[in-house]
């Protein structure tokens, strides 16, 4: 695919520039980390998961540990299986096509390693759907064939990752409504800036709580765009249609029911997205968002240079999409469980006062694309 291509070739380049957390795996167009390192499930060579990729061929690898390892010590925070194996803990159960296609029962997770467990090595990025558990919340019953609209390829979705026009910069928060959205209401409000939330049903937030439902209506009524994130935090890449469509309805349900509508923007969690999920969801009518700048910052969490290393992870993705300022569009990921108030001060403020400088426009994700407020949601 050529969006892959460039990537790649972009990946390569960033991954020259920022040595310490190079970008990987799928997030950064399939390479694989140079000198042995592990690629995480995030897409940084930060030595967390284990998976390593050659070429454009995915080959999950498990570092051995202990005495089946030579008394190796496993990667930062994952555990050593009493197989031997560094996959981040859990049941040890196979599980997908390593463990002859069995599924994990007592609501585990098929890690894309194939073993059952509930860390987020398990439960996250490529975590086997089709198999057990994914993301934090429980899943939706699946949704038979028949009873949505049949996926047809001339109505796939484009995975969008910068806006159609300059001199804008639309922040995102995803993975709320949750801990820290009070006050980033707060700071929104305070500088006169629209946002997007893009939204998760049950994940860190649960829509049936007062409290989360409180702080999305707010997050509307303020005239922040919201958008959906899938009910639990699944990778849409790793499922079919009949377990993505009620993760899609279900959080439109709940989202319906605080703010009156349903989203037509949404955002894979992860970044994760693949053709077919891009034909389910275009066919069902949802706009696939992106990103093209991105400070990690649940990365950073408790880290005293916080804003540094922001900015590093900001200026390889400048670098990356060579942005010139303030022409160059930039649509930017943030998440609304990050402290604002951390040790470092705080992140948004410090973004807004940076590319407001520069001379940019902050807007939300529809207004980045050109997209009229009415084609923001459906009934
Ligand atoms: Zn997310």
């Amino acid at each position: 695919m050529l969006l892959r291509a460039v990537l790649a070739a972009a990946a390569a380049l960033v991954a020259a520039v920022a040595a310490q957390e190079a970008r990987c795996g799928r997030q950064a167009g399939n390479i694989a980390c140079a000198n042995s390192q592990c690629c995480s499930y995030l897409g940084a060579t930060n030595g967390f998961a284990a998976t390593s990729l050659v070429g454009q061929a995915l080959t999950a690898v498990d570092p051995r540990c202990g005495r089946q390892g030579g008394g190796a010590v496993c990667p930062k925070g994952l555990c050593c299986s009493s197989l031997g194996g560094a996959s981040g803990g859990g049941s040890n159960a196979r599980c997908g096509p390593q463990g002859g296609n069995a599924s994990c029962g007592n609501g585990l997770c098929c890690s894309f390693l194939g073993f059952c467990g509930q860390t987020e090595v398990h439960c996250g990025l490529q975590c086997q759907l089709l198999f057990g558990r994914c993301g934090l919340g429980p899943l939706p019953p699946p949704a038979p064939v028949g009873s949505f609209p049949t996926p047809d390829p001339a109505k796939a979705a484009r995975y969008i990752t910068g806006c159609n026009k300059g001199g804008v910069f639309a922040l995102t928060f995803d993975d709320g409504p949750s801990v820290n959205i009070g006050l980033i209401l707060d700071i929104l409000k305070r500088n006169n800036i629209k946002a997007t939330f893009f939204i998760n049903g049950k994940n860190r937030g649960d829509l049936n709580v007062a409290k989360d439902k409180a702080n999305l209506k707010r997050a509307f009524d303020e005239g922040h765009q919201i958008g959906s994130h899938t009910l639990s935090h699944i990778d849409i890449s790793t499922t079919n249609e009949t377990l993505l469509f009620p993760q899609m309805k279900v959080n439109d349900d709940l989202i319906k029911a605080v703010i009156g509508k349903r989203p037509v923007y949404m955002r894979p969690p992860f970044g994760s997205v693949n053709q077919r999920a891009l034909t389910a969801l275009g066919t069902w009518g949802y706009k696939v968002i992106g990103w093209n700048l991105d400070s990690k910052d649940f990365e950073h969490i408790g880290k005293p240079d916080f804003i540094q290393l922001g900015e590093d992870n900001y200026q390889a993705d400048l670098l990356r999409i060579s942005a010139v300022l303030p022409k160059t569009s930039l649509m930017t990921l943030q998440h609304d469980y990050v402290p604002e108030d951390s040790q470092a001060g705080g992140w948004v403020q410090h973004v807004i006062d940076k590319f407001k400088n520069l001379g940019y426009k902050f807007v939300t994700a529809g207004e980045c694309l050109g997209d009229s407020p009415a084609n923001w949601y459906r009934d």
